[in-house]
């Protein structure tokens, strides 16, 4: 990271939309993949933060002078290239400059690392450790020592709300 001295990783907070995540649960996911990740860039000033309202209000009131956004595909460029000629008429002194992600990551989205999640399947290679666990937590999953007697599986075992709760597998809705 050699074209900023200081990095604001911006979570933009729209309270009409509901996220998976709070706002402040996405800040600390962010600040944690800096720290335990992304070792190199930690020498680099970089901070997670969040803001409510317009990208452009937000980049005045921390001093920004570009805004860096990323492309995964034509679809995300589409969208993109109207949002930067938006932004540019409401603050031309901002410049946007898009940085396209890594091919292996192209593909990856959140609606598709949470399906794949409430299925079972393993998203390791997608998202930071910490959000592996996050997602469990959020799901209710639970670690009981328990394995699904039909998957053999531990991991997507998730304790109900009744009283006395019980354990079963969303995957193969056994109770174990
Ligand atoms: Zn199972």
């Amino acid at each position: 990271m050699t074209f900023c001295d200081k990095l604001i990783v911006a979570v933009g907070v729209n309270p009409a939309k509901k996220t998976l995540f709070s706002e402040e649960e996405r800040v600390k996911q962010i600040t944690s993949a800096i720290t335990s990740e992304l070792d190199f860039l930690t020498s680099t000033n970089v901070v997670a933060s969040s803001f409510q309202g317009l990208l452009v209000n937000y980049a005045k009131e921390v001093d920004a002078q570009i805004l860096i956004r990323g492309i995964r595909s034509v679809s995300d460029f589409e969208y993109e290239i109207n949002l930067a000629g938006i932004n540019k008429t409401l603050t031309p002194k901002l410049e946007t400059v898009f940085l396209p992600t890594s091919p292996e990551l192209a593909v990856v989205s959140s609606s598709m690392v949470k399906e794949i999640f409430k299925h079972g399947g393993d998203i390791k290679k997608f998202v930071p450790q910490g959000i592996v666990k996050d997602l469990g937590d959020k799901f209710g999953f639970v670690k009981t020592g328990k394995t699904c007697s039909k998957c053999g599986k531990s991991d997507n075992l998730k304790l109900t709300d009744d009283k006395p709760p019980f354990t079963y597998c969303r995957v193969c809705g056994v109770v174990v």
